[in-house]
């Protein structure tokens, strides 16, 4: 790889780098072995905002091309891979690790620092059989669902930028690579913790505790035990995330504990979904044979890997030996999840539904109209958004997306009952409803032209949709399609972990 090292932009950053003074069990420095004659494909100005850099940043500071291809780095930069493992499809999987992925250092924000991340930037020590590349397909996904789900008010790593080149990646086909950065908080996994548990690693393992903790949770320091409070943020942050997922119908896909994220982010978008037609048992990842992540399991899914974090935690909990006292306290700390998940969905569908206040039955009125997409096989997204429409005089055009009419007017009988109890205002309804229920998501329809056309050198789908899932909820938004219903040929679409 070409060793240059060129001046830092003097407007960004010194790159410090907190992860990398915990020492080398956590982590291994390395250069990238970048993309050969890299070009651009895509940049967010709305993630560089949260850097501070000014839109134009990747045309104005010399090496930007170089460094986001993995090419070189700016002077500081010191980049590593961390180590972690994690239970995969249910099963301990041992030692996994950033086998693809390099931290180049973080940029300290008015928020907080920032750690900036490469995706496909070659093989590490934790590569194991991989190549350490991603392709552009999987990356243009990666790189629009993050800001996507930003938009939507979804806790989320960004996509900072995308760069890819003709370098050839062999898959279920031959494709091309591509490097994609992303930036969050920290990516630390429950798999990092799970790593040194396992691995019989315990004071690494209260380092790491004690860094997480110093950097992310510093609220946790007032506890009387910081650790057990780190376990309850965490479970409640995951429980909120969870009931965001499954309010606006995103299916993560992979939620093995190594892609579960210690802040509650979502990370490591690989063959996520978003519904189309309102299944539960939707399954978006065609290698998840037996539908362990189905939509309708991601709840438990998530309750499952805090005991698998839970667990990682025991020797930090109390004198380290597990006693009756610490295991109740544990979990008690997880108990907070099934609550805060429940309170939080709830909340989500009042919003989505327009409701203002809390009233018994609301949760029958909730479930009654899922089970009526359901059973009616009707489009998610599309009749949430038809119902901002709703009001008890006038139905309006969520009515057609139902084939059984009579079953859908008695539901919204109770519907404007319930309406009426409150007082509600239809204007007034329907503008938040707006806020509440997108009009466009990424589904993988939309990707997988913007896939093609990038494919073909043509990026300007990219950056397009970008705009369009920038504004999510704004009516004018994207065209009639991107809001449209998939078209048929969107069925034949089969995502895989293959990326
Ligand atoms: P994932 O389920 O995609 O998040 O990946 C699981 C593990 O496999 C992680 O440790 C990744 O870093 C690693 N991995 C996935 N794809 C590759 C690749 N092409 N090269 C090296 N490591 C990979
Ligand atoms: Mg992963």
């Amino acid at each position: 790889m070409d060793d240059r090292r060129a001046p830092s932009p003097p407007d960004a950053t010194r790159w410090p780098n907190r992860f990398a003074g915990l020492g080398p069990a956590f982590h291994t420095p390395m250069r990238g072995a970048g993309l050969p004659d890299p070009h651009w494909v895509a940049t967010s100005d709305d993630a560089a905002a949260v850097l501070g850099w000014p839109a134009d940043w990747w045309q104005r500071w010399p090496e930007a091309l170089a460094v986001f291809s993995g090419n070189s780095t700016w002077e500081g930069m010191a980049p590593l891979a961390s180590v972690y493992s994690g239970h995969q499809f249910g099963v301990w999987a041992g030692q996994l690790g950033d086998g693809r992925a390099l931290m180049l250092g973080e940029v300290d924000t008015p928020q907080g620092a920032m750690e900036l991340q490469l995706k496909g930037a070659g093989r590490t020590p934790y590569s194991r059989m991989g190549d350490g590349r991603a392709v552009l397909r999987s990356s243009i996904r990666e790189f629009l669902c993050s800001e996507a789900m930003h938009h939507l008010g979804i806790p989320t790593s960004r996509g900072l930028c995308l760069t890819g080149s003709s370098l050839p990646v062999r898959r279920e086909r031959v494709e091309t690579a591509a490097v994609v950065t992303r930036v969050a908080p920290s990516f630390l996994r429950f798999g990092h913790f799970e790593h040194f548990y396992h691995h019989d690693r315990h004071e690494e393992l209260r380092t790491l505790a004690e860094h997480a903790i110093a950097h992310h949770f510093p609220a946790c320091r007032q506890a009387e035990q910081p650790v057990l409070a780190l376990l309850g943020e965490v479970t409640e942050r995951t429980a909120r995330l969870i009931a965001q997922w499954q309010a606006v119908g995103f299916c993560h896909g992979v939620m093995n504990t190594d892609n579960m994220s210690l802040l509650g982010l979502t990370i490591d978008y690989g063959p996520f979904g978003f519904l189309d037609v309102f299944d539960p048992q939707h399954i978006c990842n065609h290698s998840d044979e037996g539908g362990l992540y189905a939509y309708a399991r991601q709840p438990k899914v998530g309750w499952w890997n805090l005991h698998a974090f839970a667990q990682a935690l025991v020797p930090l909990v109390g004198q380290g030996q597990g006693t009756p006292e610490d295991v109740a306290a544990i979990r008690a700390a997880l108990a907070r999840y099934e609550t805060v998940f429940a309170q939080a969905l709830a909340a989500q569908m009042r919003a989505k539904l327009g409701l203002r206040e809390a009233r018994e039955g609301d949760q029958d009125l909730v479930n009654d109209w899922l089970r009526l997409l359901e059973t009616q096989k009707v489009d998610y997204t599309i009749a949430m958004r038809r119902l901002c429409d709703f009001s008890p005089r006038d139905a309006g055009p969520v009515r057609d997306v139902f084939m059984d009419r009579e079953a859908f007017d008695a539901w919204a009988a109770r519907y404007a009952e319930r309406l009426a109890a409150e007082h509600s205002i239809d204007t007034e309804r329907q503008a938040t409803m707006r806020r509440a229920n997108p009009r466009v998501v990424l589904r993988n329809h939309l990707a997988e032209t913007a896939i093609q056309r990038a494919e073909q050198g043509d990026f300007g789908e990219v950056q397009r949709l970008l705009a369009v899932l920038s504004r999510p909820f704004d009516d004018d938004s994207g065209t009639a399609a991107d809001a449209g219903f998939p078209p048929d040929w969107a069925q034949q679409l089969s995502v895989s972990c293959s990326s």
